[in-house]
Protein backbone atom coordinates (compact mmCIF):
# COMPACT_ATOMS: atom_id res chain seq x y z
CA UNK A 1 0.00 0.00 0.00
CA UNK A 2 1.09 3.41 -0.64
CA UNK A 3 0.62 6.43 1.79
CA UNK A 4 0.24 9.91 0.05
CA UNK A 5 1.66 12.44 2.37
CA UNK A 6 4.05 15.92 1.95
CA UNK A 7 7.17 15.37 0.60
CA UNK A 8 9.94 15.05 3.49
CA UNK A 9 6.93 15.19 6.46
CA UNK A 10 8.39 13.19 9.32
CA UNK A 11 5.50 10.96 10.69
CA UNK A 12 5.94 10.49 14.38
CA UNK A 13 3.14 8.07 16.13
CA UNK A 14 2.27 8.46 19.99
CA UNK A 15 2.74 5.40 22.30
CA UNK A 16 1.64 4.75 26.18
CA UNK A 17 4.00 3.58 28.03
CA UNK A 18 4.38 3.38 31.71
CA UNK A 19 1.63 6.22 32.62
CA UNK A 20 3.45 8.87 30.04
CA UNK A 21 3.50 9.54 26.67
CA UNK A 22 6.27 8.29 23.80
CA UNK A 23 6.55 10.05 20.56
CA UNK A 24 8.44 8.40 18.13
CA UNK A 25 9.78 9.05 14.75
CA UNK A 26 7.76 6.21 12.71
CA UNK A 27 8.83 6.88 8.92
CA UNK A 28 9.91 9.97 6.74
CA UNK A 29 8.11 10.17 3.15
CA UNK A 30 10.26 10.36 0.38
CA UNK A 31 10.34 13.59 -2.55
CA UNK A 32 7.61 12.80 -4.28
CA UNK A 33 5.10 12.80 -0.57
CA UNK A 34 5.15 8.66 -0.84
CA UNK A 35 5.38 6.07 1.74
CA UNK A 36 5.08 2.42 1.40
CA UNK A 37 4.13 -0.57 3.66
CA UNK A 38 2.18 -3.45 4.27
CA UNK A 39 2.32 -2.97 7.55
CA UNK A 40 -1.60 -3.37 8.77
CA UNK A 41 -1.10 -2.18 11.97
CA UNK A 42 0.66 1.10 10.64
CA UNK A 43 -1.84 1.58 7.79
CA UNK A 44 -4.63 1.48 10.61
CA UNK A 45 -2.96 4.31 12.50
CA UNK A 46 -2.23 6.41 9.11
CA UNK A 47 -5.74 6.07 7.38
CA UNK A 48 -7.60 9.13 9.42
CA UNK A 49 -4.61 11.11 8.54
CA UNK A 50 -3.24 10.70 5.32
CA UNK A 51 -4.57 9.02 2.06
CA UNK A 52 -3.82 5.10 1.04
CA UNK A 53 -3.45 3.76 -1.85
CA UNK A 54 -3.43 0.15 -3.70
CA UNK A 55 -0.95 0.98 -5.35
CA UNK A 56 1.75 3.43 -6.74
CA UNK A 57 0.00 4.02 -10.28
CA UNK A 58 -3.12 5.02 -8.15
CA UNK A 59 -1.51 7.52 -5.60
CA UNK A 60 0.52 9.24 -9.30
CA UNK A 61 -2.94 9.78 -10.58
CA UNK A 62 -4.58 11.55 -7.46
CA UNK A 63 -1.73 13.65 -7.20
CA UNK A 64 -2.73 14.99 -10.54
CA UNK A 65 -6.07 15.97 -9.13
CA UNK A 66 -6.72 19.45 -8.75
CA UNK A 67 -7.78 20.87 -5.87
CA UNK A 68 -9.88 23.21 -5.30
CA UNK A 69 -10.28 25.42 -2.15
CA UNK A 70 -13.31 25.58 -0.56
CA UNK A 71 -13.47 28.90 0.32
CA UNK A 72 -12.02 30.68 -2.53
CA UNK A 73 -10.69 29.88 -6.00
CA UNK A 74 -7.04 28.97 -5.32
CA UNK A 75 -6.21 25.76 -6.66
CA UNK A 76 -3.41 23.04 -7.11
CA UNK A 77 -2.47 19.36 -7.00
CA UNK A 78 -0.82 19.15 -3.89
CA UNK A 79 -2.73 18.53 -0.92
CA UNK A 80 0.61 20.03 1.33
CA UNK A 81 0.09 23.23 -0.94
CA UNK A 82 -3.84 23.20 0.11
CA UNK A 83 -2.90 22.51 3.65
CA UNK A 84 -0.36 25.86 3.31
CA UNK A 85 -2.86 27.67 1.39
CA UNK A 86 -5.64 27.16 3.99
CA UNK A 87 -2.75 27.84 7.00
CA UNK A 88 -2.06 31.67 5.08
CA UNK A 89 -5.66 32.55 3.84
CA UNK A 90 -7.88 31.34 6.53
CA UNK A 91 -6.75 30.70 9.22
CA UNK A 92 -8.64 29.64 12.14
CA UNK A 93 -10.55 32.03 14.72
CA UNK A 94 -9.59 30.73 17.97
ZN1 LIG B 1 -8.68 29.58 -0.13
Amino acid sequence: MIVLGNPHELVSITERKDEARHRRPLFRFDKDGMYETDDAKILKRLKSQFHIFDNIELANESKKVKRHCSKCDFTCTNQGDMLTHHRKAHPKKT
